[in-house]
């Protein structure tokens, strides 16, 4: 392990302050405060920073390592790949061996007919790949006026222009005066509603009573998570993505499922749709496809559709990024879902989503702010309420998810509150490859620190 001296570190925490902007950060605490930890290696469910103290990374970063940090492995398959073909472009029907072979594998491992892939940097990408694919096909199809795509309410579906716009998480949006057109967002998970229920008094804020209001020839698409994970880890009930694929075949509406958090494992099955068996037109992929360890995303489309493409357009789809298809993240993607598949890990996370429960079990006994906990495969949440028997939030002054972070972080577990809406969600998405014995740690710490923040909020 290298190791740092204190001038080592302060010169570090002054440069970052100095020239690094943050994603997604308070600007102002940067200014005052500096960074508030800096890594520099990564083993199994761990982060070591400067100071040589190992903290459990218990979102698996952004959701997104699934196998675990320091797999050497995908570092060979990266050195191999740069060493025999470092970049070729894909524009122009040019191609290369390590894309069809990930192509291929994706194909294997996605449901039904989604064989057909296009490749992209990351989430946003993929998601704004989506809606430009999904209104390219209605136009070309002779139906331009079908261009309107239903988000759903708490969404996230990232931060380029029309992933934005199709989130539906207010403060990312306030980031811009202006957004994309044609963006509308659906309360969430209003099954009934899909299914034709007018008396329920959500219906016109349902995504079937957003359809009829609007007018199905005005639709283009409908994007969903499996299940939404920045918004809080809400888990759909059982029929839901039923109902949602059932009216989008109703309308002929396309069904995009943004994968992007539960591809690859995260919820114990290799994809989120797999657990209702549902088929969408398109899905957007990221994350776990290479586990973070190279930047990639993928939007896998049914061939009927490519098809569909291929016969009404024989022009250039005038849709590419420089990296679409770049070999070195296609041949570290490759190594990535070979050691998901080798390692069961998806089964595993099913597996360990019981000890995860157990857990949240635990901690519900033993704290009374804890309540509401859910877990699908490794992506889990529990809530804090100051009075959960009453249903009476902790005050969004209180900040009580905030310093919960931020106490477990002082004693070394990294976790992400969620507090849209008021809310006091604490998620987690460890990476796949946890043990019982290590859930069982994150558990005991999450309990210590629960007890320091509830003593301080009474
Ligand atoms: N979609 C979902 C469901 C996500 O969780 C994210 C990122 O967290 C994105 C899209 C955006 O992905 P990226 O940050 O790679 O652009």
């Amino acid at each position: 392990m290298v190791t740092y001296n204190k001038e080592q570190i302060k010169n570090l925490q002054e440069l970052d302050k100095k020239h690094y902007l943050h994603p997604t950060s308070s600007l102002k605490q940067h200014q005052e405060n500096g960074p508030k930890r800096i890594f520099t290696e990564g083993k199994g469910i761990y982060l070591t920073d400067v100071n040589g103290d190992q903290y459990i990374d218990a979102l698996a970063s952004l959701w997104n390592v699934n196998i675990g940090h320091g797999r050497k492995e995908l570092g060979e398959a990266a050195s191999q790949q740069m060493g025999k073909l470092a970049y070729s472009s894909s524009f122009n029907n040019l191609s290369h061996e390590t894309v069809i072979q990930l192509s291929e594998k994706l194909a294997s491992l996605t449901p039904g007919d989604l064989n057909v892939f296009f490749f992209t940097s990351g989430g946003s990408e993929s998601n704004d790949t989506a809606f430009k694919l999904v209104r390219h096909y209605w136009k070309m199809k002779g139906q331009p006026e079908k261009k309107k795509i239903i988000g759903l309410e708490r969404a996230y579906h990232g931060i380029t222009m029309g992933a934005t716009s199709a989130t539906g998480i207010q403060q990312f949006q306030n980031m811009t005066t202006s957004l994309a057109p044609d963006f509308l967002h659906a309360a969430a998970h209003k099954t009934n509603c899909e299914w034709g229920d007018k008396n329920d008094s959500d219906y016109s804020r349902s995504i079937r009573g957003i359809i009829e209001n609007e007018g199905p020839e005005t639709i283009a698409a409908v994007i969903v998570e499996p299940i939404q994970g920045a918004g809080g880890v809400i888990i759909p009930p059982d029929g839901y993505l039923e109902a949602v694929r059932d009216l989008c075949d109703q309308y002929g509406i396309l069904m995009i499922a943004d994968e992007v958090i539960c591809g690859f494992g995260r919820t114990g099955r290799m994809f989120g749709v797999d657990n209702w068996n549902v088929v969408p037109d398109i899905m957007c992929m990221a994350k776990g496809i290479t586990s973070g360890y190279i930047p990639l995303g993928a939007v896998a489309i049914t061939e009927r559709l490519r098809d569909n493409l291929a016969e009404v357009s024989d022009d250039v789809l005038f849709h590419g990024f420089t990296y679409s298809g770049h070999p070195t993240s296609c041949a570290v993607a490759l190594k990535n879902i070979e050691i998901i598949e080798k390692e069961n890990l998806a089964a595993h996370a099913s597996k360990m989503e019981m000890e995860l429960i157990k857990g949240f079990k635990y901690l519900t006994e033993k704290h009374s702010s804890v309540t509401k906990s859910r877990a699908k495969g490794l992506l889990g949440a529990f809530e804090l309420f100051e009075d959960r028997e009453q249903g009476i939030p902790f005050g969004p002054e209180k900040m009580a998810a905030q310093k919960l972070v931020e106490e477990c972080l002082s004693q070394k577990l990294i976790v992400r509150s969620v507090t849209f809406g008021g809310t006091n969600i604490i998620a987690l998405s460890p990476p796949l490859i946890i043990t019982k014995e290590e859930i069982e740690k994150m558990i005991m710490i999450f309990s210590d620190a629960i007890q320091t923040v509830e003593k301080s909020l009474r």
